[in-house]
C-alpha cells in the first residue's frame, strides 16, 4: 500500500469515516521523498528503536519499520487507531501507543519499548506543539541520541539559530545546551494534504552527552536566559532585572565584574556569557 498516494490516502480515510482534524494539526506527507529521507537522517537501522510522535496514517511509520529494529509510534487520536491496524499490519515491529506526547511519562515509555536498543526519535510534528514536544524531548534526558524532526520553516530556522546571532531566543538557546542541532531539507507546503499555509524543513538534534557550559545551577540558568529573551530588543540588562525582580544595580554590577558592555542584547549572548551572568547573580555556595 502506497501511504504517500492521495487516492490510496483517501480511499482508506474515507472508508474508515476519517476528517482531518486541524486542530491536532493532521497535515499528511504525500511526497513520496521526505519520509525515506528522514528515516535515513534518524539512522535507523538494526539495533535501534525509533519513537515516533503522530503517526497519523503511517506514512513515516513504514518507512522507519523498514529499518529499525522496533517503532513505537504515539498518536494522540484515537480514530486513526484502527487505520494505524490496517496500514502497518505487515509491520510486526510497530507498536501503536494512543496518548498525548506531551503528558506520557516518556523516560517509562523508552524503558519499557526499548531495553537494550539504541534510540532514535523522528517525526513530522503537528505545528501546534512544536516547541513544547522539543523542550519535552529535550528537558526529559531521555536515553536518545537524536531527534529528526519535521517542523514549520520559521520554526526550524529559530531552533538552529546559535547563540550570538540575530535569530537566537531563548527556545534555540536551550536547543544549543542540550544538542548540536541542524537544518536538513526544505519541504514545501504542496507536500502535504491537506496543503497547510506554510512550509516545513527537517532539522536533526544530535543530543549532547555533556551540556557545552557549566553552570552551577541549571535552573537559575535557564531562567536568566527566559528573561533576557523575555524582552529581546530592549538591553539584557534591563530585560534581566525586570525578569527576575533583581535590582538593575545587582544586573549592572554583574555585568561590570564580566566586563560585559551594558548595551548589549540576549541575541549577543553566547551560552558561555549567560553561564558566567547565572553563576554571578546566583552563586551557589
Ligand atoms: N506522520 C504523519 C505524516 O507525516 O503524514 C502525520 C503527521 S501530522 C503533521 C501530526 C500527527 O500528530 C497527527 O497524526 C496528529 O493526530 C498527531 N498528534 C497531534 N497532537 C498530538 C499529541 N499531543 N500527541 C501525539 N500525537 C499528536
Amino acid at each position: 500500500m502506497d501511504l504517500s498516494n492521495i487516492s490510496t490516502i483517501r480511499e482508506v480515510l474515507t472508508r474508515h469515516g476519517f476528517t482531518f482534524s486541524k486542530k491536532l494539526g493532521q497535515n499528511f506527507l504525500i511526497n513520496p521523498t521526505v519520509c525515506p529521507r528522514m528515516a535515513e537522517a534518524c539512522r535507523a537501522a538494526a539495533g535501534v528503536g525509533v519513537l515516533e510522535v503522530g503517526p497519523g496514517i503511517g506514512v513515516l511509520t513504514t518507512e522507519l519499520a523498514a529499518r529499525a529494529e522496533k517503532v513505537c509510534a504515539v498518536e494522540l487520536d484515537s480514530r486513526l487507531l484502527p487505520v494505524l491496524s490496517e496500514t502497518l499490519a505487515a509491520h510486526e515491529n510497530v507498536h501503536v501507543v494512543q496518548g498525548d506526547v506531551l503528558k506520557l511519562d516518556l523516560p517509562a515509555l523508552l524503558a519499557q519499548e526499548f531495553p537494550r536498543l539504541k534510540i532514535a526519535v523522528c517525526a513530522n510534528l503537528p505545528y501546534y506543539i512544536t516547541s513544547p514536544v522539543i523542550m519535552k524531548l529535550l528537558e526529559s534526558r531521555l536515553p536518545v541520541e537524536s531527534l529528526t524532526v519535521m517542523v514549520q520553516k520559521e520554526a526550524a530556522e529559530r531552533l538552529c539559530a546559535a547563540p550570538g546571532t540575530r535569530a537566537c531566543g531563548a527556545v534555540s538557546a536551550a536547543v544549543w545546551y542540550y544538542a548540536e542541532p541542524e537544518l536538513l531539507f526544505p519541504v514545501g507546503r504542496g507536500s502535504f494534504l491537506p496543503s497547510p499555509n506554510v512550509d516545513s524543513a527537517v532539522i536533526r538534534l544530535r543530543i549532547r552527552e555533556q551540556p557545552p557550559v557549566r553552570t552551577a545551577d541549571e535552573a537559575s540558568f535557564f531562567r536568566v536566559v527566559r528573561a533576557a529573551f523575555c524582552q529581546r530588543r530592549k538591553a539584557a540588562v534591563n530585560a534581566v532585572s525586570a525578569g527576575l525582580s533583581l535590582p538593575k544595580a545587582t544586573v549592572q554590577a554583574a555585568f561590570q565584574a564580566l566586563c560585559l558592555p551594558e548595551t548589549m542584547r540576549a541575541e549577543q549572548f553566547s551560552l558561555e556569557q549567560f553561564a558566567a551572568l547565572t553563576d554571578r547573580l546566583y552563586p551557589v555556595h
